[in-house]
């Protein structure tokens, strides 16, 4: 709902006007929401429009769109109708006024810090975030002039306190990669608000299917489409959304910045997304039974999964995540890396690659997937062991997946040669 006068680009989709108790449920919207054509020739699929410019007959009219008093397009690095669709999609899920779409979930994140957060700027964050994410903070933005405050993940109270010293934005991710953390983002969130800063989350991992960070008091919500919400590991993309006003200014610098989603990958993911609740649900509960039946296994020392009753966070997880607790998990074995090497390999049905959240369960030890770059110590230091797998339950049938498991780490019974 519009609220305010002030000329918006067609890429941001006002919210439904019916009222919240009349909406489709969550399965309903990954269906139908951003799908309202009409499209040419009465085609019932959103369109791959790749014409990069957009032409006007009249010249008024023309003006009118540049300004953003009408709907429409004008040229392809701003909006485009299959990526506006896209957009649609997420906005609605994740039930915010403003979506803006990108090419990759980093240029997502990086747009909205560097739109944020101006030299002279404070950002609150933590540890453990995505691993390009922590690149952008502990590089880019302090070179920039920003000052950056990353606390430790698990410490509550000193994240507070860095929130107390004053931030302009606070910045959030959970669960977080690979160890599962979870952060309770209602409580900093409020503590954030205090101070006047905004609040970005990063709910990758927990999909607006488990998770709204919007109704826990985040100001934005963003994704790598790339993951979940496309979920067939064959696109690129990145979203943000929030109020109005806030993604109009990240909008303006990623038109000028560049990084515009590609209509064809915007049309693979809005298809993936027709399938998210159902992916996800399915995900949930084959990631519930898999981490259950680790935890009892010998051979596995610790297994990281919000939805354990022995999880650190599993309180939280369970008031902050309604429609579960995700298909990311990760186990630590016995045996260090060395395990891993006799283990890892010998799984059927797991690619060995740097992805997560497809259809197709993933397994990446950090040590050769996203913490490669970190020594031993640092890895250590942020509570990695060297013996961690992780692994992104797909959509298989999860007894397959449990047999899997089961022969794979069979292998440790015998002593290694
Ligand atoms: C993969 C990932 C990103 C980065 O997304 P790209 O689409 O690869 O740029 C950001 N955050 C999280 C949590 C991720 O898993």
């Amino acid at each position: 709902m519009p609220r305010d006068d002030a000329p918006t680009p067609p890429t941001q989709h006002d919210a439904a006007s019916h009222p919240d108790d009349a909406r489709p449920r969550l399965a309903t919207r990954a269906v139908w929401s951003g799908e309202d054509g009409p499209w040419t020739g009465g085609a019932t699929q959103v369109p791959v429009v790749k014409s990069v410019a957009f032409g006007y007959d009249d010249l008024d009219h023309w003006r009118d769109v540049a300004l953003g008093r009408e709907e429409g397009h004008i040229y392809g690095r701003n909006t485009n109708p299959t990526v506006a669709a896209f957009e649609a999609k997420v906005r609605d899920l994740e039930g915010a006024e403003a979506a803006t779409a990108f090419s990759t979930g980093m240029a997502a994140i990086s747009d909205t810090l560097f739109t944020l957060l101006t030299p002279g700027a404070r950002v609150v964050s933590v540890k453990d975030t995505y691993g390009g994410t922590n690149v952008v903070f502990r590089e880019f933005l302090p070179a920039w002039g920003v000052d950056v405050a990353l606390c430790e993940t698990l410490e509550h109270d000193a994240i507070l306190a860095e929130i107390a010293k004053g931030a302009d934005v606070l910045y959030l991710e959970s669960p977080t990669n690979p160890t599962t953390k979870v952060l309770d983002l209602a409580a900093l969130a409020a503590a954030a608000h205090e101070q006047g800063a905004t609040v970005v989350v990063d709910n990758t991992f927990a999909t607006p299917i488990n998770q709204r960070p919007l109704e826990l008091g985040a100001d934005l919500v963003l994704h790598s489409a790339t993951k979940y919400l496309g979920g067939h590991a064959d696109a690129l993309g990145g979203v943000v959304v929030g109020a109005r006003d806030l993604v109009a200014r990240i909008y303006h610098h990623r038109e000028i910045n560049g990084a515009a989603l590609h209509p064809g990958a915007a049309y693979d993911l809005l298809r993936g997304l027709k399938t998210l609740a159902l992916r996800v649900e399915r995900q949930n509960a084959s990631a519930l039974r898999i981490a259950t039946w680790l935890e009892a296994h010998p051979h596995v020392a610790q297994v990281h999964y919000p939805g354990l009753a022995s999880h650190p966070g599993h309180a939280v997880a369970a008031r902050q995540m309604p429609g579960g607790f995700g298909g990311m998990l990760s186990f630590d074995l016995h045996g260090g890396f060395a395990a891993v090497e006799r283990v890892v390999p010998r799984l059927r049905f797991a690619h060995r690659a740097a992805n997560l959240g497809a259809v197709e369960t993933v397994v990446a030890p950090p040590r050769t997937g996203s913490h490669v770059e970190l020594s031993e110590a640092e890895r250590a230091a942020m509570g990695i062991p060297e013996g961690l797998v992780r692994y992104s339950v797909g959509i298989e049938d999860p007894d397959d997946l449990i047999d899997d498991l089961a022969a794979a780490l069979s292998v440790l019974d015998a002593p290694d040669r």
